[in-house]
């Protein structure tokens, strides 16, 4: 019997175990990735909006933080596959057929990207499809590429393949592109750049690499194909609320909802970081929102608060 099993090791989860720790709390932290930090394997951008910090990206943070949780006394269990969890018991049971229980259970296991579920998408990644233009654009240089969706991440990432491909379009199911007025502001000034909106990629095709997309948009007849060379794909994320999808209240779009103590639907159940957070998702929230949860569980077990 732990006090507090938290399932999931990214920022959330991490700073809810550091918290846990410090307050006296016994413990024990399940993520099944082999390896700790969550989304932040996938920030190849600047952190700079995190007070004090100022890294190249993700994989910094993501060493700071190992450093820092080194010595501490909590336990984590990487690549632990979850079979289910009885929240009002604060069970755990694990693929392996181990039973965990605690007092409190934390929630923290944010969110994924979204995929389209097209025929070529599982084929071609990494042979023309890219996840990130800040690291992977030389890879495209000088081709000509598809962008799928419409927010500020999909269009922060064709301005960055615009500076090294010599068409970009931009395709989008909605009317009007989602994004910010200072990315949509430089879309206008930049010829390399087209959007197409109310429009859908439906297939993308190739042999041993991506050589064109399949476009369907609203005021054509039929789809059309056309020769790219790469594609990116930023169509939003979907929450990690599988293991808890009969169980606790969610939301429509699948968020964990919670009160202002981060506490699920279930008494000491809690729920942190972006997986209870779709309008703020950010590595200060997530943190913030493990504190706050630590703090509360260690005030009803009468430990320092
Ligand atoms: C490209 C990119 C750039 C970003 N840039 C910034 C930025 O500059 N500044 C900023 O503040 N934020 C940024 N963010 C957002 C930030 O990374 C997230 O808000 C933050 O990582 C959320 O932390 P989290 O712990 O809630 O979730 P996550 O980081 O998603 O971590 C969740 C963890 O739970 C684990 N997990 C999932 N399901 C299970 C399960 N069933 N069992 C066990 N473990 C499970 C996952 O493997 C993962 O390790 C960026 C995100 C991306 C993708």
């Amino acid at each position: 019997m732990h006090d507090v099993i938290i399932i999931g090791a990214g920022p959330a989860g991490l700073s809810a175990a550091l918290w846990c720790d410090d307050l006296g709390l016994d413990t024990l932290v399940l993520e099944s990735g082999d390896e700790i930090g969550g989304q932040l394997k996938q920030v190849y951008n600047r952190i700079e909006n995190y007070p004090g910090l100022n890294l190249a990206n993700g994989h910094e943070l993501i060493a700071q933080i190992s450093e820092g949780i080194k010595d501490k006394d909590f336990d984590l269990w990487t690549s632990v596959e979850i079979e289910s969890i009885n929240p009002k018991a604060k069970k755990v049971f694990l693929r392996s057929g181990e039973e965990l229980q605690a007092i409190a259970l934390i929630f923290a296991t944010g969110v994924r990207r979204r995929r389209l579920g097209i025929p070529g998408e599982a084929d071609f990644q990494g042979r023309g499809i890219i996840e990130s233009a800040t690291r992977d654009r030389q890879l495209l240089a000088g081709r000509d590429v598809c962008v799928v969706g419409g927010g500020d991440a999909a269009v922060e990432n064709a301005l960055l393949l615009a500076e090294v491909c010599p068409t970009v379009t931009i395709v989008h199911r909605s009317k009007k592109l989602g994004a910010r007025t200072a990315f949509l502001q430089q879309i206008q000034n930049n010829h390399c750049l087209t959007v197409f909106t109310e429009s859908n990629v439906t297939r993308i095709l190739g042999n041993e690499a991506v050589e064109a997309v399949e476009i369907v948009r609203k005021d054509a007849l039929k789809p059309f194909q056309m020769a790219v060379g790469g594609v990116l794909i930023r169509i939003g994320v979907e929450p990690n609320t599988e293991l808890v999808r009969d169980q606790l209240q969610l939301d429509d779009k699948g968020y964990v909802l919670i009160n202002s103590e981060q506490e699920t639907s279930i008494a000491n159940v809690f729920a942190i970081g972006d997986v209870a957070n779709p309008k703020s998702p950010t590595i200060s929230s997530a943190c913030g929102a493990g504190a706050t949860a630590a703090k509360v569980i260690a005030s009803r077990m009468n430990k320092r608060s």
